[in-house]
This record gives C-alpha cells, sequence and structure tokens, in this order.
C-alpha cells in the first residue's frame, strides 16, 4: 500500500520525535482515522524523507527511520517566472506546475496584470504546493517568492532562459531544448492580455529567447502547464 505523505517544517523534528501541527493531528486522526502505531512518510520539502509511526500521545509521532530516496535536487532545476492572471487562476499554477516538478515559482507583477495580491495569497500559495507534493508523490516542495514586477526581475533569472509568446513565430521551446541538454531553466509566462512590448524587449536584452508552445493561444493557467510539461519530457529524455 502506498504510505501517506506528510510534508513537515524539520523544526517539528526533535531526535527521534515529531511534533504534529493541529492540523496534521486533525488531518491523521480525524480525516485518515489512523490509531497510534500507524505508519506514514514524513518530507522535509527539500528531497528527505523519514518513515514515521503515530503514537499514543495524539500530539507527536515516532520517527521510525530514514527513507532512501533520489536525493534533493531535481535533475532539472526549472524557475517558473509567471504573470499573475485575475481572481484564483495562480492557485491552479501553483497546484500543477508542483505537480510537474517545478523547482521555484515566482509570480511576477506585469503591466498588463490586474491583480495585486495580498501577503496571505501568498501563504494561501505555499500550502497548495505542499498539498501537490503529498498528492503527487513528489520530494520537492518548490519555494514561491513574493511577486515582483517583471523589470526588476530581469536580472536575477538563471541558466537558459525562454520567454513564451503567443502569436509570433518564436522557435518551439521543445525544438529548442532537445539539442541541449541543461540544468537550469527559467520559463517566463505573460498574463491574459499577454506581454507588453516594452516587456517583451527588456526581456530579449535581459538574454531571453522567444519560444512558442504551440500554433493556438493557450490561457495564462494554461500556458506555464504546457512549458513545464514539455521542458520535463525533454529533460527525461537527456536523462535516458
Ligand atoms: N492575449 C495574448 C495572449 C496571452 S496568453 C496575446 O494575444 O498575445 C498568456 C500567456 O501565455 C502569453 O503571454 C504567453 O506567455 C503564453 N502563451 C499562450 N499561448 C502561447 C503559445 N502558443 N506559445 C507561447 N506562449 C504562449
Amino acid at each position: 500500500m502506498t504510505l501517506q505523505r506528510i510534508v513537515i517544517d524539520p523544526i517539528q523534528m526533535q531526535a527521534n520525535q515529531l511534533h504534529l501541527t493541529p492540523d496534521q493531528q486533525r488531518y491523521l486522526q480525524r480525516v485518515l482515522r489512523y490509531h497510534p502505531g500507524d505508519r506514514f512518510l514524513i518530507l522535509d520539502g527539500q528531497g528527505r524523507q523519514w518513515l514515521a509511526e503515530l503514537t499514543a500521545n495524539r500530539a507527536l509521532a515516532a520517527v521510525v527511520s530514514p527513507v532512501e530516496g533520489p536525493g534533493a535536487a531535481p535533475p532539472i532545476d526549472i524557475t517558473l517566472m509567471a504573470a499573475l492572471p485575475k481572481g484564483n487562476g495562480f492557485d491552479q499554477v501553483v497546484r500543477q506546475a508542483t505537480e510537474l516538478g517545478v523547482g521555484c515559482i515566482q509570480p511576477v507583477i506585469s503591466d498588463r496584470t490586474l491583480l495585486q495580491p495580498s501577503p496571505k495569497r501568498l501563504e494561501r500559495w505555499r500550502r497548495i504546493a505542499i498539498e501537490a507534493v503529498e498528492q503527487s508523490e513528489g520530494l520537492w516542495v518548490p519555494p514561491i517568492l513574493p511577486p515582483h514586477p517583471w523589470s526588476s526581475l530581469l536580472g536575477t533569472s538563471q541558466g537558459l532562459r525562454y520567454l513564451c509568446l503567443a502569436r509570433q513565430d518564436a522557435p518551439s521551446l521543445l525544438a529548442s531544448l532537445l539539442p541541449q541538454s541543461c540544468r537550469r531553466l527559467t520559463l517566463a509566462v505573460g498574463p491574459e492580455g499577454g506581454w507588453s512590448p516594452a516587456e517583451v524587449d527588456a526581456a530579449l536584452a535581459a538574454g531571453f529567447q522567444p519560444v512558442s508552445l504551440g500554433k493556438t493561444v493557450l490561457r495564462a493557467v494554461t500556458a506555464p502547464v504546457v512549458a513545464l510539461a514539455i521542458a520535463q519530457a525533454a529533460a527525461d529524455l537527456h536523462q535516458r
């Protein structure tokens, strides 16, 4: 049977004991109906995992043993820079990007972004990423950085950098990635209204390469998922 996974903060672990948060206690005991002696996996969100066992003390679990895994670093470290779509659209982007093994998520405030997110949103996105890791059996919880204006992010991006552009004759992302094997990648996706011409110019001047994700115009919540799926598929091929 597949073991339930719970992402913890390393400070919850002391020696061989795990101090469960009230939410984790509720989830394990009320939702999953676990009893003392029942086992589950705990992850630190950075590649390490342990087998744990519920104890008679509701607030504690015993850490049984470390579990060997593939290790912390994902084979390819992808930063997704995505302009914030309207409404709750970014929730979906965070969930699906995490399922696809993104390394880091940088929300972008672009010229045509309508949303000015509150700090509460950031907390919410971080919780969504944790849930997505637990569900998708990933090991890495991507950091979600505070939103920043596009212009201030151009200098911070690392590795190969691609700017996703709809309705342009840009080379395809897949064709750009296949001939080379890279460890670090930044993928930038615009908002519903697209990048402004000034944003495109600034990105190209900063070394981003324009790429296409296909012939159709994808929604701002779909494009990041497609870009990540293509990048992961190309990375998988290189690993073989
Ligand atoms: N209304 C905009 C489209 C915005 S789609 C326009 O006409 O240009 C939102 C974002 O998704 C775009 O900024 C782009 O980054 C990405 N995107 C959507 N479809 C794409 C495609 N076929 N190729 C590359 N990027 C795409």
